[in-house]
């Protein structure tokens, strides 16, 4: 395995990285992706939001991406108790594509890592970045899963390695994330829904009705299955569902796992009634602490792409969007830096990408002291502000345009009071 030489090395083959790659291949950048497992593979993520169809648009993936069968969505739904209310993604402050998918992610990410492959990206599956070296150009070890490692030599890398956060943990670059430890039980059932009022086009976030913490997603694919999750500190979730009170152990079987979100779902009445005739499909799956923050997006040798850099919360399904953002933006900025440009990570990079990821995290921020719960549940909103507000949470979180990103916080507290008042 001789070592090679590539302009950019892209750990990861999840969306960032699918994205990435293929704008840089169409700039005439010789791109290599380097991918851990085999397609398709399970990801949790599974409901997009329109601003996101904007970056697939660019990486000339949209009619593929229009054409593969998934569930067509156009908005969010929200329910507490008996309180229920909606945002159509259509009825928007910022200009832009207002409907998008829900998607299972194993199709998803391979049908965008297929496309990037057909524009002529080589991805290498079952290839695993095991190390860096950042003394000179960048130099990555790489296994192959046969007992053979390769080194790649890359002008530039970027890390699109998602939760496997591979650059975070081998730089040192962990930062332990503002906000508190929670955990998502989740799977995918036959939904069995009979309810002919149930809004499929939109992702409905319930909340749990004595604990405004915890929610749950409830995500409809197209042949009638749907994604179910719930969210939670683990200490909450775990007492509340009779499995202990401090948490889940490591030793957590499957089988506790469907009792927990089965009794989980039975205690919110509107999912439990949603919800009576539905059958797990898959064993249910924990994911704990996954809130991740860093000391670093990027220098000029590398940039986090993605979960790699920091990731927030479910609540909003910004994840795949700011993901595809990232890869989007670090694109640009590497083909300007190989093309001989001065950049500046922090100012070209870092800030501009931050600026989505600070909105959005005003409003999880807002989610969970449950001032923003107020906000949407409050049954005489203006139409203009919510007009704003959905364009955030239809994704558009970078559109300085709209008074609710340029000034998040002070906009959403004046709202909040609005409806106390
Ligand atoms: P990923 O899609 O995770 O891809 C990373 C890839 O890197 C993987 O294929 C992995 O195999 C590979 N890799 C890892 N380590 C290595 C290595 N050493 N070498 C080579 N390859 C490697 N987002 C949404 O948009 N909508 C949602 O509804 C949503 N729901 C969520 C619910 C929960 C509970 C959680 C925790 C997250 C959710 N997210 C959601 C977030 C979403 O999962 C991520 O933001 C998204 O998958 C990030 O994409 P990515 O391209 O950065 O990484």
């Amino acid at each position: 395995y001789p070592t090679e030489a590539v302009d950019i090395a892209i750990i990861g083959a999840g969306p960032s990285g699918s994205i990435a790659a293929s704008l840089l291949h169409a700039q005439g950048k010789k791109v290599l992706v380097l991918e851990k497992q085999h397609f398709p593979r399970f990801s949790i993520g599974e409901s997009l939001l329109p601003c996101c169809m904007q970056v697939i648009d660019e990486a000339n993936m949209l009619e593929a991406v229009n054409q593969a069968g998934f569930q067509f969505k156009n908005g969010a739904a929200f329910r507490h108790q008996d309180k229920y209310t909606s945002f159509d993604f259509t009825d928007k402050f910022t200009q832009g594509p207002g409907t998008t998918f829900q998607v299972e992610r194993a199709n998803f990410d391979k049908l965008l890592a297929d496309e990037a492959v057909s524009q002529g990206v080589e991805i290498r599956y079952g290839h695993t970045v095991e190390s860096i070296d950042l003394s000179a150009e960048p130099s990555l070890s790489v296994s192959n899963g046969k007992g053979q490692t390769q080194t790649i030599n890359a002008k530039f890398v970027l890390d699109a390695s998602g939760f496997g956060r591979v650059l975070p943990r081998l730089l040192d670059l962990e930062k332990p994330s503002t906000l508190p430890t929670r955990s998502a039980v989740f799977n995918h059932i036959h939904d069995n829904i009979s309810d002919p009022n149930f809004d499929r086009n939109k992702i409905l976030i319930s909340v749990h009705p004595d604990n405004q913490d915890i929610w749950y997603w409830l995500i409809p694919f197209s042949d009638g299955r749907c994604s179910v999750g719930v969210v939670g500190e683990p200490e909450q979730l775990s007492s509340l569902s009779g499995y202990a009170s401090n948490g889940f152990s490591d030793e957590i079987g499957n089988s506790d796992l469907d009792k927990i979100l089965k009794t989980m779902i039975n205690q919110e009445p509107g999912l439990r009634a949603l919800l009576a005739d539905a059958e797990l499909i898959n064993e249910s799956g924990l994911l704990k602490g996954y809130s991740a923050n860093v000391k670093t997006l990027a220098t000029d040798k590398f940039a986090l792409l993605g979960n790699a850099g920091e990731f927030l919360d479910p609540v909003f399904s910004s994840g795949v969007t700011i993901a595809m953002q990232s890869a989007s933006m670090a694109a640009k900025t590497v083909i300007r830096q190989l093309d001989g440009e001065r950049v500046d990570w922090q100012q070209d990079y870092a800030e501009p990408l931050m600026k989505g990821v600070d909105t959005f995290r005003t409003y999880v921020e807002a989610w969970y002291d449950y001032s923003f719960q107020e906000a949407i549940f409050f049954d005489k909103p203006d139409p203009k502000i919510k007009q704003m507000i959905c364009s955030i949470l239809a994704g558009y979180a970078w559109d300085d345009n709209n008074p609710f990103v340029s000034e998040s916080k002070r906009r959403l507290n004046m709202v909040v009071e609005l409806c106390r008042s």
